[in-house]
């Protein structure tokens, strides 16, 4: 019999599992962050085990240096759902020029730099930025830009299409 895979306590009859105590201190210790969607694989809940075996959206709430805290996006409704952030990453956003296409506009940028940082241009609707970094690209999702002028983000209709140029 396996216990908890954090403290190692309990007695369970699955492997991987985390028991109601560590998830509770996770989500008790942990600060609250941005929401941010993330691709997860392996996820924790008071009710067990609901990991997924290839990586789908999570939403991020909340972190501790070794766990994030959120749910996932689309199946389950589970709140407050661990994940390690060993199996949790960042949705990769491409580093050279791309066109992205969403429901009201297009897109282009230029390839970013070490920060990612790079130019941005809108097809016949001038933006009042030119330099942007791109924080969120998922097909389905807006797109979530910083263009540095305040704090502010820019959100954008949902993306229908995301395509690399050279
Ligand atoms: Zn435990």
């Amino acid at each position: 019999m396996a216990g908890c895979i954090k403290c190692g306590k309990g007695e369970y009859k699955k492997l991987d599992v985390m028991c109601h105590l560590c998830i509770k201190v996770i989500n008790d210790e942990a600060k609250s962050v941005k929401p941010k969607l993330y691709m997860a694989e392996k996820a924790y809940h008071i009710l067990g085990n609901i990991s997924r075996d290839k990586g789908f959206i999570c939403r991020i709430f909340k972190e501790t240096p070794e766990y994030f805290v959120g749910n996932w996006e689309e199946g389950y409704g589970f709140i407050n759902v661990v994940f390690p952030k060993e199996t949790t990453h960042e949705i990769e956003i491409p580093t050279g020029a791309v066109i992205i296409k969403t429901r009201n506009s297009v897109y282009r940028f230029g390839k970013s730099d070490n920060e990612g940082k790079r130019n941005i241009s809108r097809y016949k609707k001038p933006l009042s930025f030119s330099l942007c970094k791109i924080e969120q690209l998922i097909v389905g999702y807006p797109m979530m830009l910083n263009y540095f002028h305040e704090e502010f983000e820019w959100v954008t209709s949902s993306i229908k299409s995301i395509e690399e140029i050279s």
